[in-house]
């Protein structure tokens, strides 16, 4: 039987391949109070620490060596406010307080979120992680949906915690989602290899589909933007576009926070319409054109904003498109041609609107 801190380690491991951000600090293998007993659950907190804090995790240390009168750590896991995961403990943490049967400490691991409580929302980037890391350590334990509780839930009397602040039922539920397995057959239809002079409405015509299946089958944020060489998937006729089931991988997120630095929107990790929106304005301002005024463009580069397409802004546009290809893996030149165009499709597809 693998240890518990074989165990912790394991989810670290899957949590950093799906491209989460795991700091393990040193020691955590044998901090705690003794030997975990059988782990039935997973308590989730909130920090409560002061927003004013500096830093990703400025709870750390606490979490870590506990307080005055507290002298252990007070759990397993922390979170910081960028999604960081931090791995602190594999021992009994003191963490549940007084609890209803079954929650206490030597059977459930805790995880202390970064955040200062109240009405304060929470940073996308950091839920995302919050649901992943309880997905990795359901996976790991066998634990059911219900298994997972918020300390309010658990603490006795009732009422005497208010962590964490949100709905525990649609948190949950959105841990759950992330477990649920990828979709089942990959689409297997003909595909087709974008020629010089292609139209989307061309290459519909000649498999008897329509644009708006192909724009669907293909994640295309906008039909104009059909780089050479880009394959396309082929839905089948008389289909929605969308029934074109590819397995999905997991998503990026530092891909999509590198993406939002480059176009210069907050990286909360999550690749929504107003990243969408800064990238496709990058693009097309590489054609000559300003869909949303110049200005609109000048601030997605990160130039000053003054409405003069100058010599500033081109060197800024050719700066962004370079930090948009490291992004997405295409050759950092700073010119946008086709090759740029499918590995945009490429992050795109993986990450828009994916939690
Ligand atoms: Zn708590």
């Amino acid at each position: 039987m693998a240890s518990t801190a074989d165990r912790l380690a394991r989810v670290a491991q899957r949590l950093r391949d799906r491209g989460f951000e795991v700091h393990e600090e040193p020691g955590w293998q044998t901090r705690g109070k003794g030997p975990m007993g059988t782990i039935r659950g997973i308590v989730v907190h909130h920090t409560a620490t002061p927003a004013s804090a500096r830093g990703d995790y400025p709870s750390l240390r606490i979490v870590r060596d506990g307080r005055a009168g507290l002298e252990n750590s007070l759990s397993h896991w922390g979170l910081g406010r960028s999604g960081k995961v931090y791995l602190i403990a594999a021992e009994v943490c003191w963490h549940t307080g007084a609890a209803i049967t079954g929650w206490g400490n030597s059977n459930c691991l805790g995880i202390e979120a970064e955040h200062p409580g109240g009405a304060a929302q929470w940073p996308a980037a950091q839920l995302v992680a919050y649901h992943a890391l309880c997905g990795e350590l359901r996976r790991e334990f066998g634990l059911g949906e219900d298994r997972v509780r918020g300390h309010k839930e658990i603490a006795v009397p009732a009422g005497r915690k208010v962590d964490p602040n949100f709905d525990m039922g649609v948190f949950r539920r959105a841990v759950s989602a992330y477990l649920a397995p990828a979709p089942p057959a990959p689409y297997t239809g003909p595909t087709y290899t974008v020629a010089k002079g292609d139209t989307l409405g061309g290459i519909a015509g000649r498999f008897g589909v329509t644009v708006a299946q192909l724009v669907a089958a293909n994640g295309i944020a906008d039909p104009n933007q059909i780089g050479v060489g880009l394959t396309l998937t082929i839905p089948a006729k008389g289909t929605s576009g969308e029934s074109v089931v590819r397995a999905r991988p997991a998503r990026n997120l530092p891909q999509t926070k590198a993406t939002q630095r480059a176009v210069h929107v907050k990286d909360d990790g999550f690749w929504g319409d107003s990243t969408d929106r800064a990238v496709h304005l990058v693009y097309r301002a590489t054609r000559g054109e300003f869909p949303d005024g110049i200005k609109a463009t000048q601030r997605a580069l990160g130039a000053k904003a003054d409405g003069d397409w100058g010599p500033k802004s081109r060197a800024a546009l050719r700066e962004t498109v370079t930090e948009l290809q490291r992004a997405w893996g295409a050759t950092a030149d700073g010119a946008w041609g086709p090759k740029t165009s499918e590995k945009h499709q490429q992050a795109r597809h993986l990450n828009y609107k994916n939690w």
